[in-house]
């Protein structure tokens, strides 16, 4: 079995365990409900394509779309009970679900992944919609594909469902906020956690692993809202810079900027991408793909607090070592969870034909992850549970 899945099944079971549940009803919270299993062409060439729905318990299934040479069907079934976990740990009224194809889009030209785009809503427009499935991006999907996914969906289905999709373009009938919804969470989340421990007046330094949307902005809200935070270093997947007196991103409107290309690092030697997870930090944002900390890694990691902004970047190997280690790891199912959430505030402008400002939207977002963090943070300490055993035992609550 794919390590996340076996990852995701062994947490979920242990927090089950805990909770008194027996095997039946154990299985029964692991099976997804249903899976499609098909392929999308363009350029004339195909790509294997999923949609995993793992569960409808809490409302319509709910999840990103991810293109990515490694996706597998395992894959996609373990990020889509993660994101069963992930609405019921923060208390939104949807389930879990989660799609993908197989395809390195670096080797696709625009018409290309707009094909493969429209391909793949076709295929699935049957199964979706705002009252039964709601996908969204994930990794290298954007607005632009999903702007795309729903105008081919709406067109099979001869009508208009702007809650269909979420994650579509402001002018397509996305929300305010949304773009930057997953960063701005985990910094969220994280000041929270510092507040909850009374260091959040002291400066700590943090590094990051990867640069993509959700990097980038979790970066940004730490320069405009965390002053006490301070980001040391940057990592993509070839690359490390390290600055200890504080890398200044910039503003960049209407981009995302490459490390190299930050004037504040033009000075700075790059080293390999893996020596962001020895560097000398308080706190180690994983922000790039799953399984980053595993059992190689897991040894060279210099912070005391881990923010899982990825899904499932640690294994649960990698996990028991840390936190035999006395680390603290803020689990991805709340920390990563402003996409989802700020998603749903979409879902709930489009069925109401409301008009969000980005101020009440990211209001919204903070009093949501602010609530779900407190709770997780009291249960663990009532309980003696990790962080990540106490936000899935109270998610398999909201589950029964
Ligand atoms: N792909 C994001 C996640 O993994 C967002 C999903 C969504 O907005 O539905 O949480």
């Amino acid at each position: 079995m794919n390590i996340m899945l076996q990852t995701a099944q062994d947490t979920i079971r242990e927090a089950a365990k805990k909770l008194g549940y027996d095997e039946e009803k154990i299985q029964a919270i692991l099976e997804v409900e249903a899976e499609h299993i098909f392929e999308v062409e363009a350029g004339g060439k195909k790509y294997p394509a999923y949609r995993v729905q793992h569960s409808s318990k809490r409302g319509p299934y709910k999840g990103g779309i991810r293109f990515h040479p490694d996706v597998s069907l395992d894959e996609v079934r373990a990020l889509a009970t993660l994101m069963t976990l992930k609405t019921a740990a923060v208390g939104l009224p949807l389930g879990g679900g989660k799609g993908g194809v197989v395809v390195d889009v670096r080797s696709l030209n625009h018409g290309e992944i707009e094909e493969l785009s429209r391909a793949y809503a076709r295929h699935l427009a049957p199964h979706i919609g705002s009252q039964k499935d709601i996908p969204a991006p994930d990794v290298n999907t954007n607005s632009q594909i999903i702007d795309w996914m729903i105008e081919e969906f709406e067109a099979q289905i001869g009508q208009a469902d702007p809650g269909a999709f979420t994650g579509k373009s402001i002018s397509r009938g996305g929300s305010e906020g949304r773009e930057a919804a997953t960063g701005r969470g985990g910094a969220i989340v994280l000041g929270e956690f510092l507040k909850s421990k009374k260091n959040d007046k002291k400066p700590l330094t943090v590094a990051l692993q990867g640069f993509g949307n959700v990097g980038y902005f979790f970066a940004q809200t730490l320069r405009h809202m965390y002053p006490n935070l301070k980001l040391v270093a940057i990592s993509n997947s070839k690359n490390t810079w390290v600055k200890t007196d504080g890398v200044d991103i910039g503003d960049h409107v209407g981009h995302i900027p490459r490390p190299e290309n930050l004037a504040d690092l033009a000075a700075v030697k790059p080293l390999p991408s893996d020596a962001i997870f020895g560097v000398k930090a308080d706190i180690l944002v994983l922000a790039a793909l799953e399984n980053a900390v595993n059992s190689k890694t897991m040894n060279q990691i210099g912070a005391d607090i881990l923010v899982e902004l990825a899904n499932g970047p640690i294994t649960r190997e990698a996990e028991k070592f840390l936190l035999g280690r006395q680390k603290i790891i803020l689990p991805d199912v709340v920390a990563n969870a402003g996409g989802v959430i700020v998603s749903c505030l979409e879902w709930q402008q489009n069925t109401s034909g409301e008009k969000w400002s980005e101020e009440k939207v990211n209001s919204e977002l903070n009093d949501i992850l602010v609530k779900a963090t407190k709770e997780m943070i009291l249960y663990s300490e009532r309980n003696h549970r990790s962080l990540k055993q106490a936000a899935f035992e109270l998610a398999l609550e909201r589950l029964q």
